[in-house]
């Protein structure tokens, strides 16, 4: 029970975590009606009951199948000090069990049903309204092409992007076409969230086989938001398993993912390098055209006439994603509608200003300072020091030339925030990050991207 108990709670908790607080010196164990959580100290009891208390029960209800209270057992305590240190649940939720019950698994539950996580009824999407430009032609072209071969000519197909960029969407039209091609295939389609939570399931309802061959049955296997399987080394697993078996029958695989699988952290080599296998298409934030006939489609959609004046005001003002972009324009209907209002240029700008002010001036020195620290691993003031190896001096003329590109202050103001260089320095550093565009090859390797434009991209995603 405890090896099955600590792969639940890593699961739970992530390895990282699970590793810091739940290594040698803590133990875990189920007796009667409690689970015992034996640690070194009273140091680790506070910090594990204030943090983790309802994950771990959570866990031990799930492998147990019973309802449990959570105690301690402290090594340097002389007493063994024991407190139900989780609310009860509601009377009707307990089950009633003897101090001595065998270990009973769950009454098996329903199987979790794959669905996309916002739960409203809507159609799925179709590739047919998938307006494409250079941002994500290939990635387009790409799942055309998996329905139309059904991975014979590549797979897995693996799709990633930044949020709001499509993936779920030419997933779901993928999903949609194949059915299209052949009503009768068994398509199994859903989010990695839901993987996981169907694997936890059957491995507290013991019932791991059904669950195998509900995917390993498939005729073909979709599955979005993958980088959630990150740090769950026991889903992984099963999901490596899972991919393997169907891969070896031909069975077509797409996945998406918030990164390139290399840049995943935290998941398993054999599963970024099975990922790597097939096709791996990026899709990039829309250009400006492109997000005016992204708009226009949408409009055209909707049954209403945006003029382009409105169209072009939008496409301008907001950049980050194709969300927003459509949620922009159903607000602004959404106004003209309530308001009577005739749907034009002035009545955009009315209705979308918090939005665009928010989303386009909101940004700062800080926030750039921030993001590269954050994606360097760097603290404020190494990123700001004198030091010129290349692992502080790249990511701080990043950060430069991200700063004069997002946040509209002047040179020598980006300067002094940066550890106050002269306005010199920062048009020299802007001039760099702009050559290293322009030659992608001989760009740095840094943090392990590929190229500089990617750490960029990463970096403007946050
Ligand atoms: P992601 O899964 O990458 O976060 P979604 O697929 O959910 O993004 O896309 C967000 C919204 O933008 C969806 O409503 C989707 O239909 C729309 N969308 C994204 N890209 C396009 C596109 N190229 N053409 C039409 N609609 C798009
Ligand atoms: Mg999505």
């Amino acid at each position: 029970v405890e090896s099955t108990l600590r792969t639940a709670v890593a699961e739970r908790l992530g390895e990282g975590r699970f590793g810091l607080w739940f290594g040698e010196g803590v133990r875990l164990g189920v007796a009667d009606d409690a689970l015992e959580v034996g640690v070194p100290n009273a140091f680790f009891r506070e910090w594990i009951q204030g943090h983790f208390a309802t994950n771990l029960i959570e866990a031990a209800e799930a492998v147990t199948g019973r309802t449990l209270r959570l105690t301690f057992q402290v090594a340097d305590e002389a007493e063994p000090r024991v407190g139900n240190l989780i609310e009860p649940k509601p009377a009707d939720e307990r089950r009633k069990h003897g101090g001595t019950v065998p270990i009973a698994p769950e009454p098996q539950t329903p199987p979790q049903r794959d669905r996309p996580r916002n739960q409203q009824a809507r159609p799925p999407r179709r590739l047919e309204d998938f307006v494409t430009g250079p941002c994500n032609r290939l990635a387009q072209a790409a799942a055309v092409e998996m329905v139309q071969t059904a991975g014979a000519s590549f797979n897995p197909l693996v799709i990633h992007a930044g949020v709001g960029l499509g993936k779920t969407h030419l997933l779901e039209g993928i999903g949609h076409a194949l059915r299209a091609r052949n009503p009768g295939m068994k398509l199994v389609q859903g989010t990695a969230e839901a993987f996981t939570n169907g694997f936890l399931d059957a491995m507290r309802a013991g019932n791991l086989g059904a669950f195998r061959s509900r995917y390993r049955r498939a005729d073909a296997l979709i599955i979005d938001d993958v980088h959630f399987l990150a740090a769950k080394r026991a889903t992984q697993d099963e999901f490596l398993h899972t991919f393997n078996a169907l891969i070896a029958e031909g069975v077509p695989i797409i996945v998406a993912a918030d990164q390139h699988p290399r840049r995943i952290a935290r998941l398993t080599d054999e599963l970024a390098t099975r990922f790597l296998g097939g096709m791996v298409v990026k899709l990039d934030a829309p250009a400006p055209d492109t997000r005016a006939a992204i708009l226009k489609a949408k409009a055209l959609a909707r049954g209403v006439d945006v003029p382009n004046t409105v169209i072009n005001y939008i496409a301008e003002h907001l950049r980050a994603s194709v969300r927003e972009l459509e949620g922009a324009l159903h607000s602004l209907i959404a106004h003209a509608v309530l308001t009577g209002k005739r749907l034009d240029l002035a009545l955009a700008k009315t209705a979308l200003r918090d939005t665009i002010r928010h989303t386009a001036a909101a940004v700062g020195l800080r926030d750039v300072e921030r993001a590269v620290c954050q994606l360097f691993e760097l603290d404020a003031e190494t990123l700001k020091s004198d030091s010129r190896v290349r692992a502080l001096s790249y990511p701080r003329m990043m950060a430069m030339y991200l700063a004069r590109k997002h946040t509209g202050a002047a040179y020598s103001e980006i300067g002094r925030h940066f550890g106050g260089r002269n306005h010199s320095t920062v048009i020299s550093a802007e001039k760099k990050v702009l050559g290293w565009l322009r030659d992608e090859e001989r760009s740095a390797l840094l943090a392990g991207f590929e190229t500089v434009s990617d750490i960029l991209a990463a970096l403007e995603r946050t």
